[in-house]
């Protein structure tokens, strides 16, 4: 899987969690507290997050690469190919 697909796929995972948090709110959760879309909202955002951190490191060196990850098939660290 590229870098850019997988950078798609977690920004949708928070985006799409946000909207759902937005819309368990708007249709309430009542006495109960957070809705079920809310939570489950809240752990894709989560998930998405924890993924940003951890995926997106290079796998030679270990090494965050931050947003050169986008623009780059190299690590610009140690020079290792990126998959
Ligand atoms: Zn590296």
């Amino acid at each position: 899987m590229s870098n850019e697909r997988k950078n798609t796929i977690i920004w949708f995972m928070i985006v799409i969690g946000l909207l759902l948090c937005v819309l368990g709110g708007r249709l309430g959760g009542g006495a109960s507290g957070y809705s079920l879309l809310q939570k489950g909202g809240a752990i894709l955002v989560i998930i998405g997050g924890v993924l940003e951190f951890t995926l997106f490191r290079c796998p030679h060196c270990g090494r965050s690469l931050g947003r050169k990850r986008i623009t780059r098939d190299t690590c610009p660290y140690c020079g290792e190919k990126l998959d």
